[in-house]
């Protein structure tokens, strides 16, 4: 099933054929994605929507390859993530995606700017670019104010702010969100929503990200559902 009809010289940034997950507990196996395929062109916000158990978070960290699939085709812009090396999907960690986690997985004893500049140091850039950067994407997301506060002199919104900040910093091509609204009061939710769709229509980045919330889920370019282990567009 194709998602998204394909115009003549879009760019596939998303293609799963036939893929397959399951998880084995005492020797019975739980199918949890069946049989998926589907298929997103560049520069898309998209929302995925799905009961609790539906297997939404599986996809997303197959997608971020932090699990792999038993079965199937990845392609992330053509290339296949099943046969990749773990060199290669380290590098795919660090430079091609962000990921924006619903409970923000921010350090807790380091500042905004800190937190933010953090995947810049692991890639091994040095500490003052990494430092300018930083303060760079949190003026973007609005925050020159807190850029020295920890998470706890933080709100949720501008906690998830400076995830979002963290996820830009490297100028990924894509980012995967779990739930970044589930934690968040309506207009905090709204405030996140407008960055995530700047990501986009600004930035060129393209956005895969889960949701609870009804009007979110209607609110993407493409919007999946997830049910029993399948996807279908709604
Ligand atoms: P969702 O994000 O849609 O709520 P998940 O992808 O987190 O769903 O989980 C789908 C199903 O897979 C659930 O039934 C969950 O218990 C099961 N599951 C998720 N991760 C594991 C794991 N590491 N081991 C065994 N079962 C798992
Ligand atoms: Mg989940």
């Amino acid at each position: 099933m194709i998602a998204e009809k394909k115009e003549s010289g879009t760019k596939s940034v998303i293609k799963l054929e036939h893929v397959n997950k399951s998880y084995s507990q005492d020797e019975i196996v739980f199918p949890i994605l069946n049989d998926i395929s589907f298929e997103i062109t560049e520069k898309k916000l998209v929302t995925l929507m799905g009961p609790s158990g539906s297997g939404k978070s599986t996809l997303l960290n197959i997608l971020s390859a932090i699990e792999s699939a038993d079965s199937g085709k990845i392609e992330i812009y053509g290339h296949n993530l099943s046969q990749a090396s773990e060199g290669e999907l380290t590098i795919y960690r660090r430079k091609t995606i962000g990921i924006v986690f619903q409970f923000f997985h921010l350090f807790p004893y380091l500042s905004a700017i800190e937190n933010v500049a953090l995947p810049l140091y692991l890639a091994g850039v040095s500490n003052s670019v990494a430092k300018t950067k930083a303060e760079e994407v949190l003026s973007l997301v609005d925050l020159d104010h807190r850029k020295a506060f920890t998470p706890k002199e933080m709100s949720g919104g501008e906690k998830q702010r400076v995830s979002i900040a963290r996820a830009i910093v490297h100028q990924p091509k894509l980012i995967f969100a779990d739930e970044p609204t589930g934690n968040l009061d309506s207009k905090s939710s709204k405030i996140i929503m407008d960055l995530l769709s700047r990501c986009v229509k600004d930035l060129g980045i393209s956005v895969f990200l889960v949701t609870h919330n009804e009007e979110i889920g209607q609110s993407g370019d493409i919007n999946l559902h997830m049910l029993d282990g399948k996807i279908q567009t709604k």
